[in-house]
């Protein structure tokens, strides 16, 4: 059973989906005006590894819905800068579907499949779904118009008996108002709903008691929107970054009228040395400057997804020479021939592995744990049992290290030679057809109790 640290009730709570063997989660996507950075993709591995989780180990089916932001400041002032001459709704569709494509790509190249996520909506396909929230919101005088823009009362909204700030303690002096999008740190305010058009700037007719308010939503509302409409209200799962707890997330919640999912689940941020990536900061990394994408996720699940990560070229790459040993590792199995290993693994160690590998990622997503049970089996334990789990490993990790793979009859053959010239101890024989195997087939023969096993050799 999942235990999960839920930031509604600060604890770990035992996971329970609302339908039976069903989960409906919600993670917050992109604001697609520029690549992502590593930093930003450290939130959707984990997302990615919690909904892997709950398919593999809990045995659910998992309905993920991630969002793609394209209306706020940071889009506005790139459409700006990038297709002054374009009309400006017509420009955020043109960026938006440059960036969206990246994004698929480089979490493609993470191991997160687009086919797991159920949907990507975009914000601007739900202006209507928008305006009906705000609608709601005004009519409950939650909302109040100010020069054509439309703002969320804090005060209106504690008077009608409810909390806002169930994620974090905030200190609550509803006396400020806040109109930027996703930088604003001023602390708790009222925000914004919609805001009315700027010249120049991307805006929808937005109807409201006979009157024309022209403008653009705000960025808090799109998610209250598309989460609740695609996955219901209440649903189970919201995820994203820490620094989303407040205001965004806050937000969302107040916007619902409560917590429209009953768990909020967190991933802290990715530094460098000490400081959050972040490109105001200009200590970012592209995907595209790492050669090997997988090794980024699996130094991702080295740390516990709560935990600050430290993101260093060395640290990147040992995870890449701990990946390529995992690799070999599933090489040797798959590339074993049917009757080379056992069926079972008669030791007992591939099944106790399996019980700590699967409790810690049932312990509120350890995968730091669970990669260190990983450790006692990687390169000592082969049967056939062992390579039916690490498939399961590698469908939960979601590192792609059992691929297709096979060896041709030539190297087959050179493989019996060198077996055969080992058992008749003519060592100089069989170290010529280990280096052939190796340089012509490029398979490294390593020597086991079960035989001459081989990996594919990697840089
Ligand atoms: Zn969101």
């Amino acid at each position: 059973m999942l235990r999960l640290y839920n930031a509604l009730t600060k604890s770990k709570k035992l996971f329970k989906p609302i339908k039976a063997k069903h989960v409906t989660m919600y993670s917050c996507g992109p604001t697609v005006y520029d690549h992502a950075h590593i930093g930003n993709l450290r939130a959707y591995i984990f997302a990615d590894t919690l909904q892997r989780v709950l398919r593999v180990i809990e045995g659910y089916t998992v309905d993920w819905v991630m969002n793609i932001t394209d209306v706020d400041d940071k889009m506005i002032a790139r459409i700006q800068r990038d297709y002054p001459k374009e009309d400006p709704n017509m420009a955020l569709g043109i960026l938006a579907d440059k960036y969206t494509d990246i994004f698929v790509d480089d979490i493609e190249k993470v191991g997160i499949h687009r086919a797991d996520i159920a949907k990507l909506p975009r914000a601007t396909d739900h202006i209507k779904g928008m305006q009906a929230l705000i609608t709601k919101l005004l009519r409950e005088k939650i909302a109040y118009e100010s020069d054509g823009s439309f703002y969320f009362s804090l005060d209106a909204y504690k008077k009608s008996g409810k909390k806002y700030g169930v994620l974090v303690d905030l200190d609550y002096q509803a006396k400020a108002r806040v109109t930027d999008d996703q930088d604003q740190k001023e602390g708790v305010a009222d925000f914004v709903l919609w805001k009315a058009e700027k010249k120049g700037e991307p805006f929808w007719d937005f109807d409201y008691l006979g009157k024309n308010y022209p403008g653009r939503p705000g960025w808090h509302i799109e998610c209250s929107v598309m989460s609740t409409q695609y996955l219901g209200q209440v649903f189970d799962i919201h995820t994203g970054g820490v620094d989303l707890k407040f205001p965004h997330h806050e937000n969302e919640i107040a916007q619902c009228g409560g917590h429209q999912a009953n768990f909020f689940v967190h991933n802290e941020h990715l530094q460098v040395q000490s400081k959050k990536m972040s490109k105001s900061l200009g200590n970012i990394t592209k995907l595209s400057d790492i050669t090997d994408p997988l090794a980024f996720r699996l130094l991702c699940l080295q740390a516990h997804y709560r935990s600050q990560m430290d993101f260093s070229a060395d640290a990147l790459q040992s995870a890449h020479e701990r990946l390529n040993n995992l690799r070999a590792y599933a090489d040797q199995l798959v590339l074993a021939s049917e009757h080379q290993l056992p069926a079972v693994d008669e030791s007992g160690i591939t099944s106790q592995f399996w019980q700590i590998f699967s409790a810690s990622l049932e312990d509120d997503l350890n995968t730091s744990a669970a990669l260190a049970a990983l450790a006692a089996i990687e390169g000592k334990v082969f049967s056939r049992q062992t390579l039916e789990l690490l498939q399961k490993v590698d469908a939960v990790l979601g590192l792609q290290l059992i691929n297709e793979v096979s060896i041709s009859s030539e190297a087959r053959a050179t493989l019996a030679d060198y077996q055969n010239a080992r058992e008749a101890k003519e060592y100089v024989a069989s170290d010529k057809l280990r280096e052939e195997l190796k340089t012509k087939y490029l398979l490294q023969v390593s020597d086991t109790p079960y035989g001459p096993l081989v990996h594919r050799v990697r840089k």
